[in-house]
């Protein structure tokens, strides 16, 4: 096989090849946008083409549900957990109840230096630093093999991400009856943005503010959750100083410019209400409009349940929640990605020109307004 993919746009990043390939033939490489695609060793490749049936992007319903899900509307029980959680605390509720069990989560964490990975969580501490979403790539590394191991022992898991992760882990599984303990949670994603410009955007902050970053938060709710605001609450934290600086450059460079995601994020094959999980989460944007006795500003999830173990993943975190079924129309309506994906901006090629020509910092000082 000379590679998994033809086009970039066909390429996800999902490592779900890198995964199964029973040779370790194929490396997960960063191209010069700091994404990472699969590099198959031509001499360790035995052409077994298990790494294009479980490509999610290949596959012909991309791993998808046919049951049209149902909407439900939901937040946490408890206001720390609200508070805590980027929506209305929906992960908190589902991996409380895998953990519960004595079950596994895995979900996005940082690492020291606040490069975005997905890691394995098998107590309290450990998943809290999975909660908040982060709005880079990440590395899945052998995510998936170390997903096997747990579910050989024998262990309940639960998986979350975005939805082309959440795909690349199914075709990864496929129809295996070890799977049957698996749990797959998917995000509605907008678009997943660059690992190298984040790179960049740290050491800019570094050198700008002075130490070490110490906190990242992407969407804090220190003025509230709601749409409005959820560009003001980007915070972050140096070693040189005590207080928290607020700063809108990186929703602007993702939300606002969209010259940093990936490639594929323009061809999506997940934005769809058929989705690649049991159980997809998100913001309930719009609950205001819809049934305002539900609005709080500390936080509402949307939940979609795709199918009978989304059902019975609903059933699990009942006691911790509360939640009532919505019209499917509501979600329609108010989430984009549910219907077609971020369009590939216009001066796509030109920002990734300029930015190797001219540098990070010349993006920063002349390409937002
Ligand atoms: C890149 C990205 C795009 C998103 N786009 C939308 C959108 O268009 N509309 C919308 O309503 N909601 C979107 N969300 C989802 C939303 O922001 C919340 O993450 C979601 O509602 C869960 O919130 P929570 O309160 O249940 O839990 P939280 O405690 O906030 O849980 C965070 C969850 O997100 C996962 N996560 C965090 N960062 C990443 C990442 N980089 N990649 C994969 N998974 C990650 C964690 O593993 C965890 O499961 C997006 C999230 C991300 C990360």
């Amino acid at each position: 096989m000379k590679s998994v993919y033809l086009r970039k746009e066909e390429c996800c990043g999902c490592s779900a090849c890198f995964n199964i390939c029973p040779t370790d033939a194929i490396t997960m490489e960063p191209d010069e946008e700091g994404f990472l695609y699969p590099l198959i060793n031509q001499e360790e490749c035995i052409d077994c083409r298990k790494c294009v049936n479980c490509c999610p992007i290949l596959n012909e319903n991309n791993f998808k549900e046919e049951r049209v899900p149902d909407l439900y509307v939901s937040k946490h029980k408890s206001k720390e957990v609200l508070l805590s959680s980027t929506s209305g605390g929906m992960f908190a509720a589902l991996s409380d109840a895998i953990l519960r069990q004595g079950g596994v989560v895995y979900g996005v964490d940082f690492d020291d230096e606040f490069k975005v990975l997905h890691k394995r969580a098998e107590n309290l501490e450990q998943r809290d630093r999975m909660k908040f979403s982060k709005y880079v790539q990440s590395n899945l590394t052998d995510i998936f093999t170390q997903i096997k191991e747990d579910l050989i022992d024998g262990k309940s898991v639960l998986f979350t991400g975005t939805p082309c992760q959440t795909a690349g882990l199914r075709g990864y599984f496929k129809n295996s009856r070890l799977a049957e303990k698996l749990y797959v949670c998917d995000l509605i994603c907008h678009s997943i943005p660059s690992p190298l410009i984040w790179e960049e955007f740290k050491k800019y902050l570094e050198k700008e503010n002075g130490g070490k970053l110490t906190n990242i938060q992407f969407r804090s709710k220190i003025i509230d959750w709601t749409r409005e605001n959820s560009n003001k609450t980007f915070m972050f934290k140096t070693t040189a100083k005590d207080e928290y600086i607020f700063d809108e450059r990186y929703y602007k460079l993702f939300f606002g410019l969209k010259t940093i995601v990936r490639p594929s994020c323009s061809e999506c094959r997940f934005t769809d209400v058929h989705r690649a999980s049991d159980i997809t989460i998100a913001d309930y944007w719009g609950i205001e409009k819809y049934a305002p006795e539900w609005m709080d500003l500390k936080g509402v999830s949307l939940m979609l349940i795709n199918n009978e173990k989304g059902d019975k993943l609903l059933d699990m975190i009942g006691q911790d929640i509360y939640f009532e079924k919505r019209p499917l129309q509501e979600a329609l309506n108010e989430q984009q990605r549910l219907s077609r994906p971020v369009e590939r901006p216009a001066n796509r090629d030109e920002f990734w020109k300029i930015y190797k020509e001219k540098g990070f910092e010349y993006i920063m000082e002349n390409m937002l307004e």
